[in-house]
């Protein structure tokens, strides 16, 4: 098993205004059919670069395709498992598992500089009580790495 592009991180996904618009639409959305239409989306997005990937570097097989979804992102990795089997199904990631990783929702404090988990401490900076901070993790989508063979 070759490990050809770990760490291939992709911004394009997660980040900035359309990602603020999808997270109310994901907290809006109530019916069923429209579960995991927006992961869907995203998944299709993330095949077309894995298979660019693939062409540009050789690549015939991929084992393992390992996502890292933000914990307040608007991609909910639930739905992301759900729909992975069809969305891959008669592309270069067929056979490939899908592993998800979580990234925290870190939070800097503007007023003591502290560095610190926003969701657990309900955005309140633990060593100086202040709530005037700033989100550096936790919004993004990445690709971390595209593990193959052959
Ligand atoms: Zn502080």
């Amino acid at each position: 098993m070759t490990r050809c592009a770990a760490a291939r991180r992709s911004r394009e996904y997660g980040n900035g205004a359309p990602g603020g618009e999808y997270r109310n639409g994901a907290l809006q959305r109530g019916g069923k059919d429209a579960e995991g239409l927006h992961e869907l989306g995203i998944l299709m997005s993330v095949i077309k670069t894995v298979e660019n990937y693939a062409a540009e570097n050789q690549v015939g097989k991929i084992e393992k395709l390992v996502l890292q979804i933000g914990e307040i992102s608007s991609v909910i990795p639930e739905y992301m498992r759900k729909v992975y089997p069809a969305a891959v199904e008669d592309t270069l990631l067929a056979d490939a598992r899908l592993e998800i990783e979580i990234l925290p929702a870190n939070a800097e404090c503007r007023d003591c500089g502290s560095v610190f988990h926003a969701t657990v401490t309900g955005g309140v900076c633990p060593e100086c009580g202040s709530r005037n901070m700033h989100l550096i993790s936790g919004r993004d989508f990445f690709i971390k790495e595209i593990v193959c063979s052959g």
